[in-house]
């Protein structure tokens, strides 16, 4: 399959070259020619989530992995579980927060670094690639503990300068060896616009091998596809085939990619109802489908700090999905939660007996507002909520444990340089390591 460019249809790549291009001309974002669909929906979701996964995956992934390879990948990546946690009768959570740097982002930067480690290995690993991208938290951590130690690849991550807590930041500032950090004196959205001036810069993408790791490469998207059918599937398992009627998933969204995902999912032929987008303040998206102007605003801080994106840079993919009648138009739509009701709704959710950080808080309570009784609502549980300890402990005044995972690095050294919003500066600093 190959998959072309949503600003320039002409410009069309196998999925190595979508991964390992990441953006297409003029900044336009793959899409895959066709949505594989799949006859018998309830076969699929008997199997095992990899053996399901490698199904799902391999008609986007063929031209250039074989079935074998792909497993293996696959096997590697996924190597923890995506698991539906009842919170009430017809409300539940995926936790999608199990993987080594407890958020949902290891999904998608694990198969990311396996597949451009296979793309790597049938090359001759001759060719220098440089990962750059840019981070509001989570993603940094991913991608740095999912590339850390693979050959021939450098990472270099940027983030905004004291805007990410201190144990987001030592998850992924203290690897050293292939992974370099950079704090910039600025907010995510002026490290995303780095991310593309650097791509925009035709001789030093060739310099370093750009490419990113941001939730525009198409094979993070991929990837959170696999956990969607993992969802219907454990709802089937419990529930039957009723189950499969009413599913309608919360989706809690930055930059959007786990939302185009699901609407993978869903024209696929997975059985889902329609999704909410939700967001913190930074609202442009739930003011877009209510105004149909694109105006996004300064981006504010707010407590779930990985969805501080007024700019979505994968809302391109959702567009052009509802208008192309890839999915129903109206199967999205999308509330914004302020500060206070997250804040309330993490202690509302305690009171339910479950510990649950702000971005899952945002997405449950969008099902409170969007979703009826009838309806079985999904929401997304994105981060541990020990990934957010300083909010969390404050916000139900009672002290939460800190998993393994970030207890270990919680005492290491920050090795970051700190940089401006100057793409000069950066560009040299490139140039000059590589
Ligand atoms: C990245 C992130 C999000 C937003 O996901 P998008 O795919 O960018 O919409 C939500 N919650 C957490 C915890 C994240 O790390």
């Amino acid at each position: 399959m190959k998959f072309y460019n949503l600003k320039e249809n002409d410009e069309q790549v196998s999925f190595s070259g979508a991964v390992k291009q990441g953006l297409g001309r003029n900044q336009g974002l793959f899409f895959p020619e066709n949505i594989p669909q799949f006859d018998n929906i309830e076969k699929l979701l008997a199997l095992p989530m990899v053996e399901r996964s490698v199904e799902v995956l391999y008609p986007f992934v063929s031209e250039d992995l074989t079935k074998a390879q792909l497993l293996d990948i696959v096997t590697d990546a996924f190597n923890f579980p995506a698991q539906i946690q009842p919170i009430s009768e017809n409300r539940a959570i995926l936790e999608l927060f199990h993987g080594p740097t407890l958020a949902f982002k290891d999904f998608g930067a694990r198969f990311m670094a396996r597949c451009l480690q296979a793309f790597s290995a049938k090359e001759g690993n001759n060719k220098k690639i440089t990962i750059l991208t840019a981070t509001s938290g989570d993603t940094g951590a991913a991608v740095a503990h999912a590339f850390h130690g693979i050959d021939n690849i450098r990472v270099v991550i940027m983030y905004p300068k004291g805007k990410i807590s201190l144990l987001q930041e030592k998850m992924f500032t203290t690897l050293g060896g292939n992974i370099e950090t950079i704090a910039v004196d600025g907010d995510f959205d002026d490290c995303q616009a780095l991310v593309k001036q650097s791509f925009d810069d035709k001789a030093l993408k060739e310099a370093i091998g750009l490419n990113s790791a941001n939730s525009i490469n198409i094979s993070r998207l991929l990837a959170q596809i696999c956990y969607y059918f993992e969802a219907v599937a454990q709802l089937y398992r419990q529930k039957g085939a009723a189950a499969l009627d009413n599913i309608v998933f919360s989706v809690p969204s930055g930059n959007f990619g786990n939302l185009t995902a699901g609407l993978f999912a869903k024209a696929m032929g997975l059985p889902i109802k329609r999704f909410i987008a939700a967001t913190n303040a930074n609202d442009t998206v739930p003011r877009y489908l209510k105004t149909g102007e694109w105006s996004p605003n300064e981006t504010v801080a707010t407590m779930s700090n990985a969805m501080d994106v007024s700019n979505p840079n994968n809302w391109p993919r959702v567009e052009f999905m509802l208008k192309s009648g890839l999915v129903e138009k109206d199967c999205v739509s999308s509330v914004s939660i302020d500060e206070e009701q997250t804040q309330m709704t993490v202690i509302g959710l305690a009171k339910l007996g479950y510990i649950s950080e702000p971005h899952a808080a945002v997405a449950y309570k969008a099902l409170q507002y969007n979703a009826t009784d009838e309806e079985f609502g999904v929401f997304l549980g994105t981060a541990h909520p020990a990934k957010f300890k300083e909010v969390v402990e404050s916000t139900l005044g009672q002290p939460i444990g800190l998993p393994k995972e970030l207890a270990d690095c919680a005492s290491e050294t920050i090795l970051s340089v700190e940089q401006s919003t100057e793409f000069n500066d950066l560009r040299q600093y490139l140039l000059a390591k590589a």
